[in-house]
């Protein structure tokens, strides 16, 4: 059996590696010269930055990788468990660590906020509860099959359903539970690892704290990108072709039955041809990791549009500076996060106006605490991310100097130190470049947004309703984005393969 693969994001990858597992012929065509989509990396002047995301967790979930394939994770891929998992700064002066630690984090948010360490401490385990009753209904498996809705996991979520949150905000449930508006804007935040905003998503969406504070915060040794490098040498090792600067350019159909892909490649459009059933087909099965929206607006136009999905608004994304500093920073750590001093605003903007708010809450990463061989001695590899708004045409050359500019000011406030003289390298991604280098549409890093409560059910399924050997992987699919999700919708997908 055969099977072609569009697209070597992180879910294409994983998909790659459990068909191979299954005895499939695999090969992936990847429009980039690289491996990893949105989880890749690149190197300026000395420094290294990972591309894209920058916090990993569910490792289990690549481990898994390894095992299904009968390896030893560690021979392919080590990570450690962070100790601290976030360091927060205010403008006012109020400094907070998150420590993996409940213990510890406790005593840090009665210390500085004066919260009851016991209202954290609730907070996490509801967290818990109501990731242990999703987690088997909604990720694990397809939304769009019966059986995920006929069976004891189901049962169990429907009597759990008032106490999920389905029905309130995210910001409401967090404002009831904490006292302290910094708290609250502490877990609103979590709202942003899937492109969303607290003030509209469901309270539901409080089950990713879990993820961070229960399961862990990890580092990768060789960085983020080591995920991707790692899972590309399993398939490779297990057999999977990688074709790279391959654009799949075309899917032909035929009847219920994908039948052709059109690629190009390096300029040059060839065809391979899949015979139409039940002769012996060159690729029995075609799984695209292209966003679903492009897969089908592009690589489909002649196909029915599922427009009410293909519609829906889009996540979040992003604005990164990739600075080289020439100067070291005791008081960071591997994860900081600069609050805005107005965070319902901030969203107001970036959902409703599709604007950048001039005190952005700013993100800040540097590998280079854990891997010191990232930056030059005595510097440090400063990856910022803003969360933007997806690209509607916006002016974001603007856009960007005026945020550079309020990045540094506030930086250079918290630090007490001018920023601007020690950005000795810089690089810079938008929501343009992302809808450029990944075909992810408008930028959006998590596909559709999960800013109301049937958000789940407004994916896209992980396979095709109209052709019987096509199947969807990757964040803008069932179960949604980030690492994770991606990784499990390679899951669900390949296991939903006959
Ligand atoms: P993508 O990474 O979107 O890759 C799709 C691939 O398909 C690309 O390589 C593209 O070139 C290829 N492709 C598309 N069309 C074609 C075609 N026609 N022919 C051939 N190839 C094609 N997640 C986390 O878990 N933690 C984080 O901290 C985090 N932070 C993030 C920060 C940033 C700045 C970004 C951009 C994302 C972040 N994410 C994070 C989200 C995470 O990166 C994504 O959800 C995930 O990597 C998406 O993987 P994917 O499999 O959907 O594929």
């Amino acid at each position: 059996m055969n099977a072609a693969i569009i697209g070597a994001g992180i879910a294409g990858i994983a998909a790659s590696i459990r068909l191979a597992v299954r005895g499939y012929s695999v090969d992936v065509f990847e429009a980039n010269t690289y491996p990893g989509g949105k989880l890749s990396s690149f190197d300026q002047n000395g420094y290294r930055f990972d591309a894209g995301p920058s916090l990993f967790t569910m490792p289990h979930l690549v481990d898994e990788l390894f095992r299904l394939a009968g390896r030893n994770p560690q021979d392919y891929f080590s990570y450690i468990r962070l100790d601290e998992t976030c360091r927060y700064f205010w403008d006012d002066g109020t400094h907070l660590t998150a420590w993996a630690n409940h213990d510890a984090f406790g005593r840090e948010v009665a210390e500085k906020l004066g919260e009851p360490a016991e209202h954290l401490h609730a907070h996490l385990q509801d967290s818990a509860r109501k990731f242990d009753v999703t987690e088997k209904l909604f990720l694990h498996r397809s939304l769009h099959k019966a059986s995920t809705w006929l069976n004891r996991d189901a049962l169990r979520g429907y009597w759990h359903l008032p106490r999920l949150g389905v029905f309130g905000t995210m910001n409401g449930a967090n404002e009831r539970r904490f006292r302290n508006p910094k708290l609250v804007q502490l877990f609103n935040r979590y709202a942003t690892y899937n492109g969303s905003d607290p003030y509209q998503t469901p309270a539901l969406m409080n089950i990713i704290p879990h993820l961070e504070y229960n399961i862990g915060a990890f580092f990768p040794k060789e960085g983020m990108i080591g995920i991707t490098n790692s899972l590309v040498k399993l398939a490779e090792d297990l057999g999977v072709r990688f074709y790279y600067n391959t654009r799949v350019t075309e899917v032909m159909t035929e009847g219920k039955r994908v039948v052709e892909l059109r690629v190009e490649h390096r300029g040059q459009t060839t065809s391979l041809s899949l015979p139409p059933a039940p002769g012996p087909l060159l690729f029995d099965v075609v799984i695209s990791n292209m966003d679903v929206v492009n897969t089908f607006r592009k690589l489909l136009p002649n196909a029915r549009q599922p427009e009410r999905i293909l519609k829906q608004p889009k996540s979040s994304s992003g604005l990164i500076f990739y600075w080289g500093i020439r100067q070291t920073f005791p008081q960071l750590g591997l994860h900081n996060i600069f609050f805005s001093n107005d965070y319902k605003t901030e969203f107001d903007y970036l959902f409703r106006r599709h604007e950048l708010y001039h005190d952005p809450t700013i993100y800040l990463n540097i590998t280079s605490k854990h891997k010191p061989d990232d930056a030059p001695p005595g510097c440090e590899n400063w990856f910022i991310l803003l969360n933007a708004p997806n690209n509607t045409g916006q002016d974001w050359d603007a856009i960007i100097a005026e945020a550079r500019q309020n990045v540094i000011r506030k930086l250079s406030h918290n630090l007490a130190v001018d920023i601007a003289p020690l950005i000795e390298t810089e690089a810079i991604l938008d929501p343009r470049s992302i809808e450029f280098k990944t075909s992810s549409s408008q930028g959006a890093l998590y596909g559709n947004s999960s800013n109301n409560r049937f958000a789940a059910f407004l994916r896209h399924a992980n396979f095709s309703r109209e052709f019987d050997n096509l199947y969807f992987v990757g964040g803008s699919v069932h179960p949604g984005g980030g690492i994770p999700l991606c990784l499990l919708s390679a899951k669900i997908a390949t296991e939903i393969i006959p």
